[in-house]
C-alpha cells in the first residue's frame, strides 16, 4: 500500500478528492482494493483529528 501511495504524481496529495490522483484511479480500476483505500482514509482521518 505504501508503494502504491508513492505512485501518485502529487507529493502533497491526500488521495481523497484531488483530480488526477493516481491512487483514486487505481481504486476505481481495481488495482487497489477498496477496503485498503478505506482503511487508508480512516488512518488519515485519525491523524487529522
Ligand atoms: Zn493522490
Amino acid at each position: 500500500m505504501r508503494n502504491l501511495l508513492q505512485d501518485c504524481q502529487f507529493n502533497n496529495c491526500m488521495h481523497l478528492e484531488e483530480p488526477g490522483c493516481a491512487i483514486k484511479a487505481a481504486v476505481i480500476a481495481g488495482d487497489i482494493a477498496a477496503e485498503r483505500y478505506a482503511s487508508y482514509v480512516t488512518i488519515l482521518d485519525s491523524m487529522n483529528e
